[in-house]
């Protein structure tokens, strides 16, 4: 069974929030404050946190800034703030996901379930991945498509390996440029475009209408298996 902790001080949503947890079989924590939220991060240790953007006491991005050097469970923002730059914020700050208020229950449940399925090990421990007729051999390095060896230069191969190992997250223009080209390049968004095009045309069945590196829109893309 997971833990969550929910820290947010509207009670409306926090009732909302929890109910639907509890149906899911989870065990909620909740907390109203940032201090609050710290303090249930250190003495209940969460598998996955749900986060308020807007505390009586705070910022939640400050939150996130706290705890992420000691605690490393996934951390979902729910937020009013519906602007593209308050996602990239977020993200880049250490957040793992994003859901803008007002949202469905339905939703919410499934990026919780993706969160806590990435949190309990689809790691890269199996050396063969696969999606859609694409293998990935991680021991190997090779990649191979309905049965054909696809050629991937070094850069393509980064890329695609970043994808893998972060499933069911987004993934900002920033944190792939610094990933795979290095800390200099956290601008050269035309890059990343140019190369996830190309992963595109060799991997996806319709580059044109992609399945598994899927765009969001604004922020950066999210890997689908
Ligand atoms: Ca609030």
């Amino acid at each position: 069974m997971s833990t969550i902790l929910l820290v947010e001080d509207d009670p409306q949503i926090r009732r909302f929030v929890r109910l639907a947890l509890q149906g899911e079989n989870c065990t909620v924590r909740e907390a109203g404050s940032v201090a609050e939220g710290l303090a249930a991060t250190r003495d209940h240790r969460p598998d996955l946190l749900i986060l308020d953007l807007g505390l009586p006491d705070g910022d939640g991005l400050d939150l996130i800034a706290n705890l992420r050097p000691w605690a490393d469970a996934p951390i979902l923002v729910l937020s009013a703030r519906s602007l593209e730059t308050d996602k990239v914020t977020a993200l880049d700050r250490g957040a793992d996901d994003y859901l803008a208020k007002p949202f469905g229950v339905a939703e919410l449940l499934a990026r919780v379930r993706a969160l806590l399925r990435r949190r309990t090990g689809r790691e890269l421990a199996d050396p063969q991945i696969g999606f859609g007729d694409v293998v990935v051999d991680l021991a190997r390095r090779t990649v191979v498509r309905a049965g054909e060896g696809v050629h991937l230069t070094p850069i393509e191969y980064r890329l695609l390996t970043l994808f893998l190992s972060q499933p069911d997250r987004v993934l900002t223009q920033r944190q792939i440029l610094r990933e795979v080209w290095g800390p200099g390049h956290s601008d050269s968004s035309h890059y990343l475009r140019v190369y996830v095009g190309r992963l595109r045309h060799k991997l996806e069945i319709d580059p044109t209408q992609p399945r598994h590196l899927v765009t969001e829109t604004g922020v950066g893309y999210r890997f689908v298996f």
